[in-house]
């Protein structure tokens, strides 16, 4: 039986979790030894480990199947690979910034600059659908300290905090994409292999799901559950059970997280007592 040849960062931003997603998955990896490559032994998967740069370009030619990285290496690197699925980690901006006493206008600020940066490709499209045009200058790294040795008038770049940018004297002034983890495939994997991607998939949906949704457990006085129930947007309807106290029942819902923070004020103006928000191992819808 084939295995999927699936490809993450050896190491880096996001090696740790590559690595814990698939764990969440229930796939088991030993990952003692610094091998370059190591089996699941409970999962037909071979897992890869490289440089982020490199994975588009091995899963365009087969060499992996699958592979984890940032969206913003996929953008740049432009291989004919299928972008499968955002996952939801390593969030960051790329961001042009300029010496922090210059006043910024606007995008034609830009016109006949010279830009540093690490990602070419995807900063000459930008500009080149706005139609301005700049000089870009690519390097491979230390790209903050361009436009105070004189190499560059600003620079193009990843920003997490903003705090590297800070402390080179720079100042954020576009944010061009936003980006995140996500996965990619080769775009001719066999009935086999595409068959695993699915099995994949389906456990990745699982432990998301699972992530972004709590388990709620609540108190309510009768007289109040309609309105309470409808305040709660739950997988169907929640599960209703009489408490031994008269004219109380317990309610148990599973909702998003972000929500509940909105209704929580609600619940409890309504009379709900007795709340608990409880973590949920795996969600299968
Ligand atoms: P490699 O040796 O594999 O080429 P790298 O130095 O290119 O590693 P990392 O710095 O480990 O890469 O970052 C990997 C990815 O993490 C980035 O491409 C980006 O998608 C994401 N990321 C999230 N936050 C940041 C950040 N603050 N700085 C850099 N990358 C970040
Ligand atoms: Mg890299």
């Amino acid at each position: 039986m084939s295995k999927l040849k699936i490809a993450i960062q050896k190491s880096g931003r996001l090696s740790e979790k590559s690595l814990e997603l698939l764990k969440d998955c229930g796939i088991k990896i030993s990952t003692s030894n610094r091998k370059l490559r190591t089996e699941s032994s409970n999962f037909p998967i071979e897992i890869l480990f490289l440089r982020d740069d490199d994975i588009p370009q091995y899963v365009e030619q087969g060499v992996a199947d699958i592979g984890i990285l940032g969206e913003n290496e996929v953008w740049e690197k432009a291989k004919k690979v299928k972008q499968i699925r955002q996952l939801g980690f390593a969030d960051c901006k790329l961001c042009l910034a300029i010496p922090k006493d210059e006043v910024y206008t606007n995008l034609s600020y830009f016109q006949d600059k010279k830009i540093a940066t690490s990602y070419p490709h995807i900063l000459r499209k930008f500009f080149q659908e706005k139609e301005i045009n700049v000089k870009i200058e690519e390097i491979g790294g230390s790209v903050e300290i361009a436009p105070s040795i004189g190499l560059a008038n600003a620079i193009f770049d990843i920003v997490s905090t903003g705090s590297t940018l800070l402390t080179n004297g720079l100042k954020q002034v576009v944010t061009v994409v936003e980006s995140q983890a996500v996965l990619i495939s080769n775009k001719n994997l066999d009935f086999e292999k595409q068959g695993i991607v699915n099995r994949l998939l389906f456990r990745i949906e699982a432990v998301k799901q699972s992530s972004e949704n709590k388990y709620i457990l609540l108190n309510a006085p009768n007289e109040k559950l309609e309105e309470i129930i409808a305040l709660l947007p739950g997988m169907k309807s929640p599960t209703i059970l009489p408490l031994a106290q008269e004219g109380w029942s317990s309610i148990h819902t599973v909702i998003k997280e972000d929500t509940f923070w909105d209704i929580i004020e609600q619940l409890k103006a309504l009379g709900a007592e007795g709340i608990l928000v409880l973590e949920i191992e795996k969600m299968i819808l």
